[in-house]
């Protein structure tokens, strides 16, 4: 029989996870007092080893294109991306039912995706707390924008992100450092704006443009997606967590798999049992409550696999809605070719890895053929060339040597991408569940998917894809994404294409209908907090990020406060 070793010290509180749910729950909870341990499923970080921003693909094994040149045709990055498997983690599989696709992104690594991710960093609006009571669709938050603005202010100032004050009712404004300086891309994408009557405003993402408690300003390489060993973007490994292992506080065990949260008889959490992937041995942590932020799938996962005699259907799941009303962001993108900025003198064009300029939703006042609106994300500039980033050219272009050589030329930095984000209203056939008969290599009954767009999402992606047109053949570039029609769901992104997916644990004021309350405590456990994605009761148009943080932060100060009070 497997011997499972127990810890004999019991915790304040365990943290699974070490995200941007994770990281903000380890600073908060370590600096107001508590010890904390924290559980991941990948290893540390070192930023010399993982972190490759200025590495040239010459300077890697394969040129950067992975083993048997894999990750060649998908953009060359793979091998530079610090967090980068694209769903597919050896020996740790999920499924899909029938008709059902979804891909899972996900991280193993401390700190989570938020060491790659594009740091779009938007506030949701008012409006997006209280869809349901404004147009009937989906659910009302239990919680509003007032609720939450300390928070996001608090996480803004720490994280330090750059835009500009807008007073834009769909996009609040923020604490911002000033925005870079737009690209020519830019530029030229705004005048398209321009005319047609779309504002096109500065960009806003947690990329530091001022020296930020030692941390200094972003020099615009743009391979963000690699990590930053300056420490100018916003990654949880480089930025909160250090500030909670500073307090003496929190002890990380890498390397740890949570398989479970298991109960006392009083109902409460009293354990996380968990897999040592270096020794594949079973342990158990103890401690006084749990913050889960496993990434919203994995949180979902770990609560549908804690069942107990006290609860058949998974841990916090009396409602039967965990797992439930998974949410994506409708997406749709088109890319236009600019002659006029292929034929630029070489320069330096790269900027910050995400966006300089970017449009909010600004038909949110009138009547529109869906319900809810989208944001638009502009990305262009010459980037590092890498491999795999010519492959288009090559298809086109006969030959080699010179001639090849100079087709490329003219066609590097010509390219602009025009992307949507967009809200997806929850649906009853979206959803994860725990898939009968399969297991990971650490015997863990793995998530089964099951994913549909509604017409409204649809129709979103064709508004996007003809109003991105528009843009860029007004900016005087050509439309090439061959993606302009009903046959191609106006390139409406494969689900999951966006990784912006929430909703599986939601909140809610009813507890019939919701697993946790506005604090991100269960309904049912109240020492189990759950401050990831899972924890929204709806996905608006604005990248999760920024609201996974300011919900984590406030459900920490919350839980600090019930600590004090002996109330867990
Ligand atoms: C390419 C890309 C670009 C993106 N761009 C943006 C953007 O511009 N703006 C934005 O707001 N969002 C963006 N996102 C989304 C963003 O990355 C996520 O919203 C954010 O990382 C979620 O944080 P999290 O803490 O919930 O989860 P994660 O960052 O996924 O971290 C979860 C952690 O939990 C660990 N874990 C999982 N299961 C277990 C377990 N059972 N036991 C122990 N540990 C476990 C994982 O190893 C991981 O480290 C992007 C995502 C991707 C992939
Ligand atoms: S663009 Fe700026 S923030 Fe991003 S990796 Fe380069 S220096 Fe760091």
């Amino acid at each position: 029989m497997p011997q499972i070793i127990r810890s004999q010290k019991v915790y304040d509180v365990c943290i699974i996870g070490s995200g941007a749910a994770g990281g903000g729950a380890a600073k908060v909870l370590t600096e107001g007092g508590l010890e904390v341990v924290m559980l991941e499923a990948g290893p540390l970080l070192d930023p010399l080893k993982h972190y490759t921003e200025h590495l040239w693909p010459y300077d890697l094994a394969h040129r950067g294109a992975g083993i048997g040149g894999t990750g060649y045709n998908a953009s060359g990055s793979r091998e530079l991306d610090v967090a980068f498997i694209s769903g597919h983690i050896e020996g740790e599989p999920y499924t899909n039912a029938p008709d059902s696709p979804f891909g899972w992104d996900r991280a193993r690594i401390l700190g989570g995706r938020t060491n790659h991710f594009t740091r779009v960093w938007l506030r949701m609006a008012e409006a997006d707390f209280k869809g349901r009571s404004l147009d009937g669709a989906g659910y009302d938050w239990p919680i509003t924008y007032q609720d939450l603005a300390p928070y996001y202010d608090k996480s803004d100032a720490y994280v330090g992100a750059y835009g500009t004050t807008e007073h834009i009712p769909s996009a609040p404004d923020g604490v911002f450092q000033p925005p870079p300086f737009p690209r020519c891309s830019d530029v030229i994408i705004r005048s398209g704006c321009k005319k047609l009557g779309i504002p096109c405003i500065p960009g806003r993402a947690a990329i530091l443009t001022q020296t930020l408690n030692g941390r200094a300003p972003c020099h615009y390489c743009n391979q963000c997606e690699r990590g930053c060993r300056m420490n100018s973007n916003f990654s949880s490994s480089q930025t909160l967590i250090p500030a909670a292992l500073a307090t003496g506080r929190l002890t990380i065990i890498p390397n740890a798999m949570a398989r479970e949260i298991l109960v006392g008889a009083d109902g409460k959490a009293r354990a996380a049992s968990y897999i040592d992937k270096s020794s594949r041995t079973e342990q158990q942590v103890r401690a006084k409550a749990f913050v889960i932020g496993a990434s919203a799938c994995e949180s979902a996962r770990l609560l549908l696999n804690s069942k107990s005699t006290l609860f058949p259907n998974g841990l916090a799941n009396s409602s039967g809605v965990v797992g439930r009303y998974l949410m994506e962001t409708a997406a749709s993108g088109v890319v236009g070719y600019f002659p006029q900025l292929a034929k630029l003198p070489p320069h330096n064009h790269d900027g910050t890895g995400s966006v300089h300029v970017y449009t909010p939703w600004w038909k949110y006042d009138r009547t529109n053929k869906f319900l809810r609106g989208y944001h638009i994300e502009v990305y262009g500039g010459r980037n590092m060339p890498r491999v795999g980033m010519f492959s288009g050219v090559l298809e086109e272009v006969e030959g080699y040597g010179n001639s090849l050589k100079q087709a490329c030329r003219e066609k590097y930095g010509g390219f602009v991408a025009v992307e949507g984000r967009g809200e997806m209203i929850p649906n009853e056939l979206s959803h994860c569940e725990i898939d009968p008969s399969v297991v990971d290599q650490w015997g863990i009954p793995v998530l089964r998917f099951h994913f549909a767009w509604s017409e409204n999402e649809i129709k979103m992606a064709a508004d996007m894809n003809e109003t991105f047109r528009a843009i860029i053949e007004a900016a005087g570039g050509t439309p090439v994404s061959e993606n302009g029609s009903s046959t191609s769901r106006w390139g409406h992104l494969y689900p999951g294409g966006v990784a912006h997916e929430v909703g599986t644990v939601r909140m809610g004021s009813d507890p019939k209908t919701s697993a946790l309350n506005g604090f991100c405590q269960a309904h049912d456990v109240k020492n189990l907090f759950v401050t990831d994605g899972a924890c929204f009761t709806t996905n608006p148009d604005k990248n999760p990020t920024p609201t996974i943080l300011a919900l984590s932060w406030r459900a920490s100060e919350y839980l600090l406060d019930q600590a004090k009070k002996l109330n867990l």
